[in-house]
């Protein structure tokens, strides 16, 4: 038994923070890093703040990172899909 198996979210969440990229499948080391920091504030925390840390910068955050916090929250209202 597996009971460290990370989330398929991560990878979702990573991917969003880094930005969609042509032709890029992976996110970078540093958004895959910051992705359960992310989930977490997805779940318990503001947008202001999620955007705020994908931006990284404070206190504001730019539209793009507003926009990518409001795309993870959306995903991660949504319930598990049935494997
Ligand atoms: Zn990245
Ligand atoms: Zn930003």
């Amino acid at each position: 038994m597996n009971a460290t198996e990370p989330s398929p979210l991560l990878g979702d969440v990573a991917q969003i923070a880094c930005g969609p990229r042509q032709g890029k499948t992976r996110p970078c080391a540093a958004c895959q890093t910051k992705a359960p920091g992310l989930l977490t504030l997805a779940y318990t925390g503001t947008p202001e703040a999620l955007a705020a840390a994908i931006c990284g910068t404070t206190p504001d955050s730019c539209q793009d990172c507003k926009t990518k916090a409001e795309t993870i929250i959306s995903k991660t209202a949504q319930p598990p899909r049935a494997a």
